[in-house]
């Protein structure tokens, strides 16, 4: 049988990330759309950790699955480190990826390139069906917030996140390369070994 496993976004991009990620699992990738849950807890923690902790275990405890949840953003430095745990919410509700990334690149006019530095950072959690909380990783991605948006690939702030490595930006790259050096990629690689372990666990106990 087929396992589910709920990613806890709403966010495609993110689940089908994910999914490439362990392309090589037989699971049914599920976000919360997918499973019909309507319950929306909100994002109350002051640190990445907190937030996809408590996202892990209120939707694990809600439907019964075994559910990863990740919290993620964007430091900038040249802001004091914002949006970090505000990201997704930066500049207010209702704007689409492309406003804010918009508004990130106003905010940062005039801001020479080498003080542009920035990170994305990730950690990933994964409850159990009854909410206890079974593992956590982290990942970080440095970059430079770009003076202009470029490319369509990923998500999110792709376009204006520039890899000086790869001399293109994160929506660029294309999605080999994103999964290899994303701060996601990194998080999902360290917590790969104990997601397999709780699969299996699971299926042992059906
Ligand atoms: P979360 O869903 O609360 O983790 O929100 C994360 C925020 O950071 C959203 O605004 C995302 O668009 C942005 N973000 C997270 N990961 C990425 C990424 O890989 N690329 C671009 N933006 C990202």
């Amino acid at each position: 049988m087929t396992q589910k496993l709920l990613v806890a976004t709403h966010n495609k991009g993110k689940v089908s990330e994910f999914a490439d990620m362990l392309a090589d699992l037989d699971l049914a990738w599920l976000s919360l759309d997918d499973a019909g849950v309507t319950m929306d807890v909100a994002e109350t923690g002051t640190t990445f950790r907190d937030n996809a902790i408590l996202k892990a275990q209120a939707y694990a405890a809600e439907t019964g699955l075994l559910t990863l949840a990740d919290d993620s953003g964007l430091e900038v430095d040249a802001l004091a480190g914002a949006p970090g745990v505000y990201t997704a919410r930066y500049g207010g509700a209702g704007l689409t990826h492309a406003q804010r990334y918009a508004l990130l690149l106003q905010n940062l006019e005039g801001v020479p390139w080498e003080a542009r530095t920035a990170r994305f950072r990730c950690v990933i959690a994964v409850a159990a069906p009854d909410g206890a909380l079974q593992g956590e990783a982290a990942g970080v991605c440095e970059g430079i917030i770009a003076l202009a948006a470029a490319g369509d690939g990923g998500f999110g702030y792709d376009p204006v996140f520039f890899l000086p490595e790869w001399g293109q930006t994160m929506a660029q790259v294309g999605s080999v390369v994103k999964h290899q050096i994303s701060h996601r990629g990194r998080a999902m690689r360290l917590l790969e070994p104990r997601l397999r372990q709780l699969l299996t666990a699971v299926n042992d106990a059906q």
